[in-house]
């Protein structure tokens, strides 16, 4: 199939011009160019979205249902493809971007299924209609192009919402072929619409369109904040997936040599550009020593190489935005005075070149240095020691992120403690794996607002209306 390299409005290609180059981060080449779509775009696409509205939320579930089971089956048939697009717009090691695909596929079969279940209710002589939300803007990063766009659309679509998406700018290709499927697998024209191009003109000019009901964002917290604010001139409904600091509490009666693999894992996967990812270890005093020299080993096995080469476990960083700013952060924590245990400073000088980083572990961190307030979106990990429960706490939650954390320890007092007191959207006691699809995601504080995935994450796309009803009896 042929690379699509327009934005795609009403079921069409439309490419008012080619000003927006995608680049394969791994090899420094040109894949695509795609149009920077502008206000006029925007409201084409806008208003394909309301037209198709009208028709897509009157179809029963069932249809809309098997529209999704439809272009499920197809992204699943299309998996080499897309995991290929995926891997070079994005630099993901193919095996990750084959997994990515996977888990879409099974994300869009379980919206299919999911929304068969969502209904209103029923009072005496009232009862509350569930009804779609409207037009929704769809705004996704480059980090996980694919699985963070069918947790929006996969509910948006299934409630009867439609959608104009808007993809990162370096990384629109897998979202318009998508599109593409989608219009095959038999979705009418404007229920999926994509405009191309970065938030500056193009994000923006879908923030200020006024037919826009709802917009589901997954991106920095500053970008988050500027939606939040632009959007309150509207009362938009919102969901913001935004950053997040990590951290995972290892106390010292953990079993953490059983878990050393994964949490090297969950720290490096997709070279760190990951919302959930660990970023601080806070790690038992008594056991600190330890951890930290295993914790290396482990992280020196990783293989840092070409995305295409199947052994390779990080790929480079994806743009020069992202680079420069990783680069500039692990400059500071180390003139700050922590100690680097692994890894190698990247050089910023090489942003022209190259992206590629090498994992680095830093321990002996100055608290003053702010670590736990900023988003490290590439491979480092930090360690800090603590002595009592409540240290550990007050260290984990010394931050304005709120997204996930995880804690290692068998004693259920701490458990219970920890469990109860740390601010996160999610929490893994003893384990590390992937969000369930039938778990709500998202974050405290400022890693967001709102839920994806479950029951909630289809709420989100919904209005409800209640009718109070009389039976005019006969006299
Ligand atoms: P970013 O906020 O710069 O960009 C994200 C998207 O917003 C892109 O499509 C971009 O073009 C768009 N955008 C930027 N400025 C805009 C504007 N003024 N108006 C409208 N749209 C605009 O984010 P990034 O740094 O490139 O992406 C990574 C971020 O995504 C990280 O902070 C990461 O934690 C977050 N993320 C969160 C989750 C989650 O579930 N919480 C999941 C994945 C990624």
């Amino acid at each position: 199939m042929k690379l699509i390299d327009s934005c795609w409005i009403n079921g069409l290609e439309v490419k008012p011009n080619s000003d927006l180059v995608v680049e394969d981060p791994a090899e420094r080449v040109p894949i695509a160019a795609v149009p920077i779509a502008g206000k006029e775009e925007v409201q084409l696409a806008v208003e394909a979205a309301q037209k198709a509205f009208i028709l897509w939320k009157s179809l029963p579930a069932e249809k809309r249902s098997e529209a999704l089971y439809r272009l499920g089956l197809s992204i699943k048939a299309h998996r080499d493809e897309l995991a290929l697009i995926l891997s070079r717009e994005a630099g993901k090691p193919i095996r990750a971007a084959q997994s990515e695909v996977e888990s879409s596929v099974d994300f869009l079969l379980y919206c299919a299924e999911e929304i068969k279940r969502l209904r209103g209710i029923a009072g005496d002589r009232f009862f509350i209609l569930r009804e779609p939300v409207g037009v929704c803007a769809i705004i996704t990063p480059f980090n996980y192009p694919l699985s963070t766009l069918v947790t929006k659309i996969g509910p948006a679509l299934a409630t009867g919402c439609t959608v104009v998406i808007k993809p990162d700018e370096h990384t629109p290709l897998s979202t318009l072929l998508i599109a593409k499927l989608a219009h095959d697998a038999g979705f009418p024209p404007g229920v999926i619409n994509v405009v191309t191009g970065p938030g500056i003109p193009t994000g923006e000019a879908l923030l200020d369109h006024p037919a826009v009901r709802a917009i589901s964002f997954t991106g920095s917290t500053e970008t988050g904040k500027l939606i939040y604010a632009r959007s309150s001139q509207f009362v938009r409904r919102l969901v913001l997936e935004l950053g997040g600091n990590c951290p995972a509490l290892i106390a010292s009666d953990a079993r953490w040599q059983s878990h050393i693999k994964a949490m090297v894992q969950q720290t490096f996967k997709n070279s760190g550009q990951y919302c959930y990812r660990i970023t601080r270890f806070i790690v038992h005093e008594s056991i600190y020593e330890e951890f930290a020299e295993n914790f290396v080993k482990v992280t020196k096995e990783l293989k840092v190489g070409h995305p295409r080469i199947p052994e390779t476990d990080l790929g480079p960083l994806n743009n020069q935005r992202i680079y420069e700013r990783f680069c500039q952060q692990v400059e500071r924590v180390f003139a700050g005075g922590a100690k680097l245990l692994c890894g190698k400073l990247p050089d910023r000088k090489e942003a022209s070149s190259s992206y590629y980083c090498s994992p680095m572990v830093f321990s002996d961190i100055p608290e003053n240095i702010g670590v736990a307030q900023d988003e490290f979106f590439g491979p480092v990990a930090f360690l800090f020691r603590y002595q009592t429960d409540e240290e550990a706490l007050r260290l984990a939650n010394a931050s304005r992120f709120g997204l996930a954390a995880y804690i290692f320890t068998e004693d259920v007092n701490r458990i219970s403690l920890w469990m109860n007191n740390i601010e996160a959207g999610s929490l893994w006691v003893n384990s590390i794996h992937q969000a369930r699809f039938e778990a709500p995601f998202g974050g405290y504080k400022e890693s967001g607002l709102g839920r994806e995935k479950s029951f909630a994450g289809f709420e989100a796309f919904t209005e409800l209306k209640t009718v109070y009803w009389n039976v005019f009896e006969k006299t």
